[in-house]
């Protein structure tokens, strides 16, 4: 079987742990490698080597840094159908959707490429007589990312490129459910030209997680995964000291008015409830219809997912598996859940008949009415091709909803009243909103991130809060004397 080594100080390293973890082809079913587990002993070698590396990188001029990250995107570009392959053998989305995570990803190298101009400071001159205050950015260290399964690729780079261009050095958690996408960009850095030790990776569960989490290691963590973990890497990251970051899980609401176009509504609820098999933080888990439109428009809805063609995502399918058989499970479980609860199950994707092996871990589109919002088919992140109806009487009816969700990371509205759209986007407390768009991700040059349970911490990724993020500013005052000077003051300089 093969093994997934970590990346430490560039090149491959098997670590000293004994454990290892299962990774699966989820459209055929089966295991395809195993991936080390890292200990203490593996995490705190990633982190020397990164240690080690940090006091050349953060001298290294930033026309050096820009020019390795322009390098780095170039190749990506070139070769991103090898990462896709990668994405999509591990993970089970369909190739065009694993292009696409990569794609967004390359954004944010895109905006890291700025680097000079992002890292500039301030500069007051005669903020006082004769003395001049100044700001500079400088990195942190070492900094820590831990990432989920669902984005492999899109989610590290979310916050690589931007803290490797501040001048911090980087060790990465991928999710061990598919761990070979930060292995095959660290090949890829390094072939950039990136020095060994500014990029490492280590592979693991708890054990590496809260390895990394230790007092005396990484400066700060920026972490991506569901809600009750954000949680804790939060409150323990922030207890021994470090700067942190946890974006978590979500459930996002589209709320459609009567005045939308319902065509363009069904379009948008199947591309946003069911891409990526649901597995998106962004995907839209609840249409919030106001009435009378849900009759007419689960009819458009139904009449779409009828074309969804599941299956292998290396053929030429629509939506791909599930990651895991356990996941697989789950989600399903929730239809029963449904119709204890209630609700009607307008299309059941257990019936599905996929176009790929068959023990692979399928689930079809599936669409439930009637979801009473206290059953935990509403309440819960599923993270799964499961897309609810919730039936509202007003435009207030619904806001409400959405507002008393613990979650707030994105939502959409569906009007053709621009009054409306603008008093929903001042009203809503979501952190990401679309209007007539079903999954607003901002871009790199905007930050990410969302409100209440989606994120623990103050800081979005990437942006210009991911610069800030990833550096600490000094305020420098000066004066260079002169001939004249105002003699004893004990108060402070003000004028
Ligand atoms: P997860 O929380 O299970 O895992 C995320 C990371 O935490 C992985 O690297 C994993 O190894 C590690 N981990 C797992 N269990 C842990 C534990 N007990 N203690 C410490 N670390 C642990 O998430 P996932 O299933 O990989 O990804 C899906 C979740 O991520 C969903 O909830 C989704 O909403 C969320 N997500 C959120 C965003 C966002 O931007 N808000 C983006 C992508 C995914």
């Amino acid at each position: 079987m093969k093994l997934i080594s970590h990346w430490i100080n560039g090149s491959e390293n098997k670590g000293t742990g004994a454990r290892r973890g299962e990774v699966y082809n989820p459209a055929i079913g089966q295991q395809i490698a195993e991936v080390a587990f890292a200990e203490d002993t593996d995490i705190a070698v990633a982190v020397k080597a990164a240690q080690a590396a940090f006091p050349a990188w953060k001298e290294t001029s930033l026309a050096k840094r820009s020019s390795i990250m322009f390098r780095f995107r170039e190749l990506l570009e070139q070769r991103k159908g090898e990462l896709a392959e990668i994405i999509t053998t591990e993970h089970g989305k369909v190739i065009s959707d694993a292009l696409g995570e990569i794609n967004r990803g390359l954004e944010v190298v895109d905006f890291a490429c700025g680097l000079p101009h992002l890292l500039k400071g301030e500069y007051s001159e005669n903020a006082s007589t004769s003395i001049d205050v100044y700001s500079m950015k400088q990195p942190l260290g070492v900094v820590g990312i831990i990432s989920p399964f669902n984005f492999p690729a899109m989610v590290p780079m979310w916050f690589f490129p931007v803290a490797i261009a501040a001048g911090n050095t980087v060790v990465v958690k991928p999710s061990e459910k598919d761990p070979s996408s930060a292995m095959w960009t660290a090949a890829l850095l390094k072939e950039a030209g990136l020095p060994d030790g500014v990029f490492n990776v280590v592979h693991g569960d708890k054990v590496a997680v809260d390895g990394l989490l230790n007092p005396s290691l990484v400066k700060s963590i920026s972490f991506v995964g569901s809600t009750p973990i954000a949680q804790y890497i939060y409150e323990t990251s922030a207890k021994n000291g470090k700067r942190v970051q946890a974006l978590g899980g979500a459930k996002n609401h589209m709320l459609v008015l009567p005045d939308a176009d319902l065509d363009l509504v069904a379009d948008s609820a199947v591309n946003a409830g069911f891409g990526s098999a649901g597995e998106r933080c962004m995907a839209i888990s609840v249409v919030v219809a106001v009435e009378p439109v849900a009759d007419s428009l689960i009819a458009k809805i139904k009449e779409r997912m009828a074309t969804i063609k599941v299956g292998d995502g290396r053929r030429s399918c629509d939506m791909g598996p599930l990651v895991t058989k356990q996941h697989r499970d789950k989600v399903a479980s929730y239809i029963d859940i449904a119709k204890q609860d209630g609700a009607s199950i307008v299309v059941d994707g257990r019936d599905v008949n996929p176009d790929g092996d068959a023990n692979g871990y399928w689930l079809g589109p599936t669409l439930i009415d009637k979801v009473p919002t206290s059953s935990k088919v509403y309440q819960e992140e599923i993270f799964g091709p499961v897309l609810s109806v919730v039936r509202v009487k007003s435009y207030e009816e619904g806001l409400q909803l959405i507002n008393s969700s613990q979650f707030g990371n994105g939502t959409a509205i569906f009007t053709n009243d621009g009054g409306a759209a603008r008093r929903f986007q001042h009203e809503v407390e979501v952190g990401m909103i679309g209007i007539n768009v079903p999954i607003p991700v901002p871009v790199a040059y905007f930050s990410f991130g969302g409100w209440k349970h989606s994120l623990f911490g103050d800081s979005r990724a990437h942006g210009e809060e991911g610069f800030r993020f990833f550096t600490q500013t000094k305020v420098v005052t000066s004066r260079w004397l002169d001939p004249s000077h105002g003699g004893i003051n004990l108060g402070f300089p003000q004028n």
